[in-house]
């Protein structure tokens, strides 16, 4: 692991009894990459996604951030230190509005640095003054993720494309450096997809983000590192072109991945 890098994976494992859904995966991510791991469903691409933000523990190997052993730390402890993720089966608050699940979200950041010792307990105005500014956050980064005039409305009522919109917004909300995004596009019109797509390219350049899609077109457009994966290993990682022009993934997984969607 270099300076480079913000995020490797060590020979990470996680087994469900007898059953290899993640074995051995090494993996190096980047600091600023925009890089999208792909393979045909079943391929451990969630499990690793879950491993890395601390949602489920690993049965081997090691993970680093920015250099520092994460493997064991619970998920609060890893938004501290920027990790952030939106989850394959939604994570909102359905009887919260869109507004509060944002707020939430920005809360939870300024908790877990105050944890980490960034900054005294507030009181009085500050606090006070603290939440107003919790709600302008929030309601720039539904302007942002192309929500606004939605605040209110409660999550439960959002159609299934602006509830991936939503749980873009919360993972922003944290301020991470490394975001995770698992299936965004999954189930979004390509009028949405085609947002969501400018969206992550617009993010800031210090935001490194690691990309979950079956939709092929937005993995070509945004990545520029690719991972395939399949059968719980990992099989290759390289440039967009390298892996459409790589035979094996052709005829074994993109083959497969486009007949499927
Ligand atoms: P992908 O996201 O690539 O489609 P997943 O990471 O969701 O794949 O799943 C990888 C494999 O692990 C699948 O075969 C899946 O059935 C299995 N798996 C995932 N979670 C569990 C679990 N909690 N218990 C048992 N098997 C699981
Ligand atoms: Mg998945």
């Amino acid at each position: 692991m270099t300076e480079r890098d913000l995020l490797q994976l060590r020979q990470v494992s996680r087994h469900f009894g007898s059953f290899r859904a993640l074995d051995e995966v090494d993996l190096t991510v980047r600091r600023g990459a925009r890089h999208a791991v792909i393979g045909p469903n079943g391929a451990g691409k969630s499990t690793l996604f879950g491993l890395i933000s601390g949602t489920l523990a690993t049965t081997g190997g090691t993970i680093l951030v920015d250099g520092k052993d994460v493997t064991r730390l619970p998920v609060d402890r890893r938004v501290g230190l920027g990790v952030a993720a939106t989850f394959q089966h939604s994570s909102l608050f359905l009887r919260e509005t869109v507004l509060e699940n944002v707020l939430l979200a920005v809360l939870r950041r300024a908790r877990a640095r105050a944890a980490a010792g960034a900054g005294a307990g507030l009181g009085g105005w500050r606090r006070v003054s603290a939440r107003t500014e919790s709600i302008e956050q929030a309601r720039t980064l539904l302007a942002r993720v192309g929500l606004p005039g939605r605040h209110d409305v409660l999550a439960a009522a959002l159609s299934h494309g602006e509830r991936r919109q939503l749980e873009v917004a919360v993972a922003l909300a944290t301020e991470p450096r490394l975001l995770l995004l698992d299936e965004p596009a999954a189930g979004m019109s390509p009028a949405e997809a085609a947002r969501l797509t400018e969206l992550v390219a617009a993010l800031p350049a210090d935001v490194t983000v690691l990309l979950i899609e079956h939709d092929l077109d937005m993995v070509f457009e945004l990545a520029d590192t690719v991972t395939v994966m399949h059968l719980g290993r990992h099989l290759t990682t390289g440039s967009p072109d390298q892996v459409r022009a790589s035979s094996e993934v052709q005829s074994a997984y993109l083959g497969t991945m486009e007949a499927a969607s």
